[in-house]
């Protein structure tokens, strides 16, 4: 350790990936402060909430055990929404729970799992302190060599930036500017308590077992969508939309959440719930085109969201996973390179490894297909357009499907034209 400093690593924020790298610094006897605004470990979180499991055990295999997880997930479901119509798919296959544990995947609750997390990596010997937050880096020549938090200077050989979305220390840094609104949805939320049988009796599941629901369809036309995830005592509900499209369109957030809330498939799910927790937060919607283009300086990591690692698929949000991952990166490079100016390189050396990198290239094309306007609006109604007119049977000689489905396809706004378009741009973007 440099004479200055009075710590091997200052993480900054006691999320997935902060307490991730905390945990393994410690563990190989590290010096390891982490610095968390919030009044707990997870106090300040939100997530839809599915993590999956492989990147815990990959931190470390003995976790997976006793980790603080709602349910194992055994449906993964699909909804479509137009109006007060809606189609529900639902995948289920047994592989899904049996085998291997660590390619399964877990509902959370991030007050819980948070605080879990913290508690391991403190066992490790990390120091997590709460309640404080860090206002600046201290920087000399180019270097970060420790925080700032309220009158408190605090030195370390190196800094590990895991503050999340927006991150404040790699804005004082200079790796990322403020934040743009283009690359950012708005999460909102709410935790439902109920019964766990009435869960199970709702969600068709047995006992443990959990569903994880995307919601397309359901933000009025807003770039965004919604998630459903089941936990032990309670249903994590919540919906993601673009900032910008929500002024454009002079919605209220409130008021489509509360529209889902209302919906008839939504509602028979969550009726008589009680909401414990209502919640609010950015979650980074451009994938590797919304990445800083540097991921370190001299003395400073950028892990998790402050490093922009979220992607949306569509079907699910990866955000935990690669949090956990990047951690571990960032770990491994600072126990690896013993010059504390090639820990930078080291540490992308690492991502590409970990092969978070190479998956977060890859996860472009899904953001060009979510870039269609008409995802969120004109093919749900197409979608439901055409199964209304499959099952409608009124003693009336039936059309032919070719008809019907074009009757769908007008009705639905959308032309041949455009779909042949989205269709290629689909294709080139898979
Ligand atoms: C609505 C929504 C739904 C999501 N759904 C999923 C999902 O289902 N699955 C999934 O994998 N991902 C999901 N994500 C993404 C996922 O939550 C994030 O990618 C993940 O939490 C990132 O972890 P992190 O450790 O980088 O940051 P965070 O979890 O955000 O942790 C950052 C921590 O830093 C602290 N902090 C910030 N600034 C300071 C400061 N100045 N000083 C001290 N502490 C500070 C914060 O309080 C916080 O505890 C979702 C996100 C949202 C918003």
């Amino acid at each position: 350790m440099g004479e200055e400093s009075q710590f091997d690593a200052i993480v900054v924020g006691a999320g997935p990936a902060g307490l991730a790298c905390a945990y393994l610094l410690a563990k190989a006897g590290k010096a390891v402060l982490v610095i968390e605004r919030g009044d707990a470990p997870g106090a300040k979180n939100v997530t839809g909430g599915r993590i999956y499991a492989y990147a815990l055990n990959l931190l470390d295999k003995d976790l997976l055990d006793d980790a603080a997880w709602e349910r194992k997930v055994s449906h993964e479901e699909i909804m479509i929404i137009d109006g007060n119509r809606s189609i529900t798919m639902d995948y289920h296959d047994p592989s899904l729970t049996e085998g291997d544990e660590s390619l399964q995947s877990y509902t959370i609750l991030r007050a819980v799992f948070d605080q879990w997390l913290a508690d391991k990596a403190e066992e490790m010997g990390a120091m997590v302190v709460c309640g404080i937050r860090v206002d600046d880096l201290i920087q000399r020549e180019g270097r970060v060599v420790g925080v700032i938090a309220g009158e408190d200077e605090m030195y370390a050989e190196i800094v590990i930036a895991a503050d999340g979305v927006n991150s404040l220390m790699a804005q004082k840094a200079g790796l990322i500017s403020d934040i743009k609104k283009e690359t950012v949805g708005v999460g909102v939320k709410e935790v439902i308590e109920l019964p766990a049988k009435t869960i199970e009796e709702r969600f068709k599941l047995n006992q443990n077992q959990g569903s994880a629901r995307m919601i397309l369809g359901c933000t009025q036309g807003i770039h965004g969508g919604g998630f459903l995830y089941t936990n032990q005592e309670s249903i994590s509900l919540g919906c993601v939309f673009m900032p910008q499209e929500i002024v454009q369109h002079g919605k209220q957030v409130h008021d489509i959440f509360q529209e889902l809330k209302m919906h008839p498939a939504v509602y028979p799910l969550i009726q008589d719930g009680e909401t414990v927790e209502y919640s609010a937060h950015l979650v980074s919607e451009a994938g590797y085109r919304g990445m800083p283009a540097k991921l370190y300086k001299e003395g400073l990591l950028l892990v998790g969201d402050s490093a922009g690692l979220v992607i949306n698929t569509g079907y699910s949000i990866r955000g935990m996973d690669l949090a956990l991952l990047s951690g571990i990166a960032a770990a491994r490079a600072i126990l690896g390179e013993s010059d504390l100016s090639q820990i930078g390189p080291a540490y992308l050396a690492e991502l590409e490894k970990i092969c978070l990198l190479p998956t977060m290239r890859l996860s472009v094309g899904y953001n060009q297909l979510l870039d269609i306007p008409r995802i969120y609006s004109n093919y749900p109604q197409l979608a439901i357009g055409v199964m209304q007119r499959l099952y409608k049977v009124d003693g009336q000689i039936p059309q032919n499907l070719k008809k019907q489905v074009m009757e769908a396809i007008n009705e639905s706004g959308l032309t041949v034209w455009q779909m042949l378009k989205d269709g290629l741009k689909g294709v080139r973007s898979i």
